[in-house]
């Protein structure tokens, strides 16, 4: 029984993963994380993804298509939770007739909905700790006192990877190709449109009731 998530960078989705990952037992499938894993090992696969990534294109799929169908068959008996995958009709398809395969099914889908000026102020305001690298934001999830980690009391900065035309790239991508997978599962009945702006316990709320 999997579920996907839909929604563009720093809607919210990666804490709702983790929520659902400790909470409800699901293997959180990130594909954003299978590349990073696989560019960090420098395998040839890695370089090339390692061009897509800095170009912040969503190209390449064949390449995170294998990724995928490796890593759902090594998880095959859990609840798999997509996330950042599928970015387009032709990975969404893939996706289909690889859990089918697999002998599993596909539970829902959740759309994380929020408009582009929001993502652009929550980008904007990410800081992370120096020391423990937790990240907080000053607009959905702030330290308690300002500059200062909560955990640790390391100092928060602004983190110098977090390359805003990149992001912006990735934001636009996401309304332009992956926005529409929304119609797709729509017809299917297996939606759900989650108000993203809510805070992250009323984000968890609206997926809990949907499963
Ligand atoms: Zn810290």
């Amino acid at each position: 029984m999997h579920l996907i998530f839909l929604g563009p960078p720093a809607c919210g989705k990666g804490t709702q993963a983790a929520i659902l990952k400790k909470e409800h037992g699901y293997y959180h499938l990130s594909t954003g994380d299978l590349i990073r894993k696989e560019v960090t090992a420098e395998t040839e696969l890695g370089r090339k993804l390692k061009v897509c990534i800095e170009t912040g294109a969503l190209g390449a799929s064949e390449i995170v298509n294998e990724l995928l169908k490796k890593d759902v068959e090594n998880h095959r008996q859990m609840g798999i939770l997509f996330d950042g995958y599928p970015r387009k009709q032709d990975q969404a398809e893939f996706l289909d007739s690889v859990i089918k395969e697999n002998g599993s099914v596909l539970k829902r889908v959740f759309y994380f909905d929020i408009d582009a000026n929001e993502l652009y102020k929550r980008i904007l305001g990410r800081i992370t700790c120096n020391d423990c690298s937790i990240v907080y934001n000053l607009q959905t999830n702030p330290p308690k006192e300002e500059g200062i980690c909560d955990c640790c009391k390391g100092q928060l900065v602004r983190r110098n990877d977090d390359n805003e035309s990149v992001l912006k790239n990735r934001i636009q991508s996401f309304f332009e190709e992956t926005a529409p997978l929304k119609g797709f599962y729509q017809k299917r009945g297996i939606l759900t449109v989650i108000n993203a702006i809510a805070p992250v316990e009323l984000v968890t709320e609206q997926i809990i009731s949907a499963l």
